[in-house]
């Protein structure tokens, strides 16, 4: 068995039972390691996150995690998948069946790398997260039932699950609250019209005029949510505080 040094702090911890895993030519061993969960952090602010199409997440402090990366790869494949269908001998189905492989590891690691960054963004800046509840996440989309569109919503649900155990191990709370109207809702006065959203990108509030990313707009409304909902989480540093997964 090889493994780095990374690897070799972590043994101590191995669970019972590993999996042998067989890919292009070469083996794996997959082995599960026991990790403590640290000591949950007193948060003294809330951190929204939207999850979108073009951009993966925007924390409702304006920062985006890109899927540029992601849609670049998607469109490589799906070309290269057209051009392997159409030729259909043994050789291209074996070829797109390692693409489609390829292609769900790289979608796998680019959502580890975001859940990541926003774990440790929310860490580093004492806030607890606030997504979405995962019920509406679909009728928002404008998108149709595409290939695309189901994709999608397989990479929110992974990226959603890798989010809940990076926040329960790095101590970072986390909850989820009613998305309803939040990409309609002026997050500056409150105030709800659909129109309010001009385009898939752009907000701007027919009352107060405040203009923002329809993004940052939809997350800051998850923040503010998660402050009205969960007060107490941040309310005082004394007694226990409460995770809601
Ligand atoms: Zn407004």
């Amino acid at each position: 068995m090889v493994y780095g040094e990374y690897q070799a702090g972590y043994l101590q911890r191995l669970k019972g039972q590993v999996d042998l895993v067989y890919r292009d030519g070469t083996f794996y061993l997959y082995a599960t390691i026991d990790l403590p969960d640290e000591t949950p952090m007193q948060p003294t602010r809330f951190l929204g996150v939207d999850l979108g199409i073009a951009n993966i997440a925007t924390n409702s402090d304006g920062h985006s995690y890109t899927g540029t990366a992601v849609e670049t790869v998607r469109q490589r494949c799906a070309t290269a998948r057209k051009t392997y269908q159409s030729t259909g001998t043994k050789n291209a189905k074996r070829r797109l069946q390692k693409l489609s492989g390829a292609q769900a590891r790289f979608h796998r690691w680019t959502n580890h790398s975001v859940a990541k960054r926003l774990v440790q963004y929310a860490k580093d800046t004492k806030a607890a997260l606030v997504l979405e509840e995962l019920t509406n996440i679909r009728s928002r989309m404008t998108v149709r039932k595409t290939q695309r569109a189901k994709q999608h919503n397989w990479s929110f649900r992974q990226l959603r699950e890798f989010l809940v155990y990076k926040a329960r191990q790095a101590g970072v709370p986390l909850l989820f609250v009613d998305p309803r109207n939040t990409s309609r809702t002026c997050s500056c006065c409150g105030f709800v019209d659909k129109r309010n959203r001009r385009s898939q990108a752009e907000f701007s509030c027919l009352r107060c005029g405040f203009t923002c990313h329809a993004d940052l707009n939809a997350a800051r409304n998850l923040a503010t949510r998660g402050e009205v909902t969960h007060p107490d989480l941040i309310a005082s540093s004394v007694g226990q505080m409460a995770f809601a997964w």
